[in-house]
């Protein structure tokens, strides 16, 4: 489609799942730009953060050709999933382990290091020909021309028809644009690091549900994993400020011996813990995608999930909207875009609210059942493997194609021209 702007899509916020959107959609053929924001992305920094992605996010790594050998060795697969149920309360779970080869999978997914993949994002979407802009978002206009101007905190503007806004928690995009966002806060913070230890972790996670949020330890490769610990504000500082060997202790003494000795504890850092959603996801050529859109505690691995399957399906109507020469911005794109994604989103957000609002409850019904549900998962194959699957993402045409099982969904974006059938071959999400 001809139109007046400078791209075709243009992306604010390079974090890793505005890097995402911006490499599929360059990769798709559109003309795209991400304006990065303060941080390098080709940077490497320390990040205590490890990723656990799933099946279907793994599919989006192999399909840009991004989890080459070194990010590998780099990497742990996952191969089971461990609840324990630490609470000491009434209503106890029996203790659950989920294991892939249950379902048929080699692995649910695999670990990465964020400091490992952001970079590695960075550089695929600039070999992919991202435009990188050095600047800052810090507002949108509306254009008649039927663009979006996104001016910059240089005092220059660039114009798409349409903007993906990635660009984190705060993003100024979504401000200035007047998304309303749901917003709640928990009383907990999530620490972070990682560490060494003398038993082997058997390619497991294992997820201590305590009375004051989940203790999950994460595998890494040679006897190491990064840990999530939730707890409340107050006893996160006390944490924060033990010496390494006596936080290697209470690491140790939290998981209960299970990985052996504690060593080598990188410094730790927090992170406040909020649920935050659009109520819209797109609206007026803007996308949100990422912590723009929605942001859980990391409970169950959804986050970055969650975001590239925003980043894969922008990509992917926008994409289709330029092979097919339609506005990629249309009220359209931005409907299919909010449905779909809206349906993903709150599911997953609601279950992690009540994962999170039981353990940390006092009501006895609420701790009934999250232990009955555990129960049931323990004793029941068919639970566990429904747990399992829609653990990993959504089934069916609301995850994106180059995401899906289906050979067919890593086709191409599918052209009228080229290959009148491929549009029926792999469904497209087009209304
Ligand atoms: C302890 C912990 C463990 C986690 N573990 C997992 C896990 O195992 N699996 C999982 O799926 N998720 C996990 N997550 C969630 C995951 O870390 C986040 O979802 C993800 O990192 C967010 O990426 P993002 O690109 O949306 O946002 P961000 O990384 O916040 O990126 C936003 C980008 O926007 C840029 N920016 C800011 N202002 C501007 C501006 N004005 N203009 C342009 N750009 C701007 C910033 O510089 C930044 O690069 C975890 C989170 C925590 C806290």
């Amino acid at each position: 489609m001809a139109h007046g702007g400078d791209f075709d899509v243009i992306v604010s916020g390079a974090g890793p799942a505005g890097l995402a959107a911006a490499a599929l959609c360059a990769e798709a053929g559109l003309k795209t730009a991400i304006v990065t924001g303060p941080v390098d992305p080709f940077e490497k920094r320390h990040d205590p953060r490890t990723i656990a992605l799933m099946r279907p996010s793994m599919r989006l790594l192999e399909h840009l050709a991004l989890f080459d050998e070194s990010l590998k060795a780099l990497s742990n697969p996952l191969r089971k999933l461990r609840l324990v149920d630490d609470t000491g309360g009434l209503f106890s779970a029996p203790e659950t382990v989920f294991d892939a080869r249950d379902a048929g999978w080699e692995a649910f997914g695999w670990n990465i290091p964020l400091e490992d993949l952001h970079p590695a994002f960075a550089r695929k979407a600039k070999e992919l020909g991202v435009v990188f802009i050095r600047d800052s978002a810090s507002g949108i206009a509306p254009d008649r021309r039927r663009l979006v101007r996104l001016q910059l905190a240089s005092g220059d503007e660039v114009a798409a028809p349409v903007v993906i806004a990635a660009d984190g928690r705060a993003s100024p995009v979504r401000e200035s644009a007047g998304f309303h966002m749901l917003q709640h806060d928990y009383d907990q913070v999530a620490v972070g690091c990682f560490f060494s230890h003398s038993a082997d972790h058997e390619d497991m996670s294992t997820e201590y549900h305590k009375p004051d949020g989940p203790f999950t330890t994460v595998p890494m490769p040679q006897r190491r994993s990064s840990l999530v610990w939730m707890m409340r504000p107050a006893a996160a500082k006390e944490v924060m400020a033990l010496p390494a060997d006596e936080l290697a202790r209470r690491i140790q003494v939290e998981s209960h011996g299970d990985l052996g000795r504690i060593g080598d504890v990188t410094a730790p850092q927090s992170f406040p813990m909020q649920t935050m959603t659009a109520q819209d996801f797109a609206r007026e050529r803007i996308i949100l995608v990422g912590e723009a859109a929605h942001a859980v505690p990391p409970i169950g691995a959804q986050g970055l999930n969650m975001s590239l399957r925003d980043a894969a399906l922008a990509a992917e109507l926008i994409g289709d909207a330029h092979a097919f020469g339609d506005d990629p911005g249309s009220e359209e794109i931005c409907r299919t875009y909010d449905r779909l994604r809206r349906r993903d989103v709150f599911v997953r957000k609601a279950a992690i609210h009540l994962v999170n609002t039981a353990l940390l409850t006092d009501f006895p019904p609420l701790q009934a059942m999250r232990a009955g549900v555990i129960a049931a998962a323990a004793a029941l194959p068919w639970v566990r493997d429904i747990v399992m699957r829609q653990g990993l993402a959504p089934g069916g045409e609301s995850l994106p194609r180059i995401m899906r099982e289906d050979p067919a969904g890593a086709s191409p974006a599918p052209s009228a021209q080229e290959n009148p059938a491929m549009a029926e071959s792999a469904p497209s999400h087009r209304t």
